[in-house]
């Protein structure tokens, strides 16, 4: 038989997903296992959400929307956009799409031509790095290491910009560090992006789970150029509903919207509509949410500092801590040598029983990731197994 799609067959798995996955099933077959892989809030959808997607479904018109999403959701989004970022949109520059995942697919396809390259700030959101490749562009990684907090400097970009750079693709609150950028940094960066003539994408999914620090989009800054990218998955616990959407510009919009209308029609209905309610509606749970959040990122953060072997950097927004764990590389565990963060991630779920992101996935190897959207007493318990771990070996 002919060989299969030489580009796709090139495209790896999702490990955030695999990992997960690999976690849950060893749960449902008994297996006493700690996650804290899976990178989603592990509370149920607010009441009056899920009351508004039943309401619809008993009410009828669940048929097909526009493409680009239900008219009065994207009026709920620009609403959202107004008052939360102000940023001023029309409901043509809104494409509503299957989760930000789905969003930020049709921004790379917009955007990019074979040897396009996309700048993509390290450590990096697991599909960031696949996705640009989907849309034959290159990604150009610029690390930022832990004594930057995680964040890269306007220098180190400036030194990866080619004739090529199409892009430079900003996640603040950021997976996997939580590291958040500052209304200064974020203008100086839109301010290179306006030299070079680059555009921005901005992932903005994290952008209520932040503790303490103020979240503002890069959008402001950079409004024509920039592709924001949100949705519904983190804040509002609708993992799966798969509601994402993106505000850009009319001409930009209308090619995402384009590339949508054949790919995959609009989002779910029935959570469009749901959508518009989570927007508008009471915002107490979301905050409740977010207030559990920050106690266990408190709390893993501390437990973390108290074990010699492993240190962290204090996230300040999203539900994830970066351990660096490179102190075990070289040794050897009961016949298994760890190497890296894979090896020290097999090593932990075996003897531990504690399931981990490797910090490849995120590109640094150096590290595991931790996702603290699970309850108190698992991240109690868990931590407790790591510290017995990081003792015994
Ligand atoms: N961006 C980042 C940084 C994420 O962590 C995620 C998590 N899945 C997404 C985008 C995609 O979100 P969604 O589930 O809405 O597709
Ligand atoms: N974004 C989450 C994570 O990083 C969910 C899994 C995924 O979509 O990658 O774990």
């Amino acid at each position: 038989m002919k060989a299969l799609s030489i580009k796709n067959l090139g495209i790896s798995e999702s490990m955030t997903l695999a990992i997960s996955a690999k976690a849950k099933q060893l749960k449902a077959e008994g297996a006493n296992i700690i996650s804290f892989g899976a990178g989603e809030p592990d509370f149920n959808t607010p009441e009056y959400i899920r009351t508004a997607a039943i309401k619809r479904i008993e009410k009828g018109g669940n048929g097909y929307t526009d493409a680009s999403g239900l008219p009065e959701l994207k009026t709920a989004i620009c609403k959202k956009l107004r008052d939360d970022n102000e940023l001023e949109y029309k409901n043509n520059q809104i494409v509503v799409s299957c989760g930000a995942k789905h969003s930020l697919f049709n921004a790379l396809q917009a955007l990019c031509n074979p040897g396009d390259e996309v700048i993509i700030p390290s450590p990096y959101w697991v599909s960031y790095y696949e996705l640009t490749k989907l849309a034959d562009a290159e990604p150009i990684l610029v690390e930022a290491s832990s004594s930057q907090e995680f964040k890269v400097s306007i220098e180190q970009l400036e030194n990866a910009i080619s004739e090529k750079t199409k892009a430079i693709l900003i996640n603040s609150p950021n997976n996997p560090t939580g590291a958040v950028y500052t209304e200064v940094e974020l203008r100086a960066i839109a301010e290179l992006a306006e030299k070079h003539d680059l555009y921005i994408i901005s992932d903005e999914i994290y952008e209520k789970l932040i503790y303490g620090e103020k979240h503002v989009s890069i959008a402001k800054f950079a409004y024509d150029r920039t592709i924001v990218v949100n949705g519904l998955s983190k804040a509002y616990a609708m993992t799966g509903w798969r509601i994402g959407y993106t505000a850009s510009s009319v001409e930009i919009a209308k090619v995402m919207s384009n590339i949508q209308s054949h790919a995959t029609s609009n989002p779910n209905t029935i959570a469009q509509y749901a959508s518009i309610e989570a927007l508008s509606g009471d915002p107490a749970p979301i905050e409740e949410m977010r207030l559990a959040f920050d106690e266990r990122r408190k709390y893993m953060v501390e437990t973390i500092e108290s074990i010699p072997q492993i240190t962290c950097v204090e996230p300040k927004g999203a539900f994830y801590v970066m351990v660096d764990v490179s102190t075990f590389f070289g040794k050897t565990v009961e016949g298994n040598k760890i190497e890296g963060s894979i090896d020290f991630a097999s090593v932990l779920l075996e003897k531990a029983m504690v399931s981990v992101i490797p910090g490849i996935a995120f590109g640094v190897d150096n590290y595991i990731r931790l996702s603290y959207a699970t309850s108190m007493a698992n991240i109690e318990e868990g931590l407790a197994r790591l510290k017995k771990f990081c003792e015994t070996y």
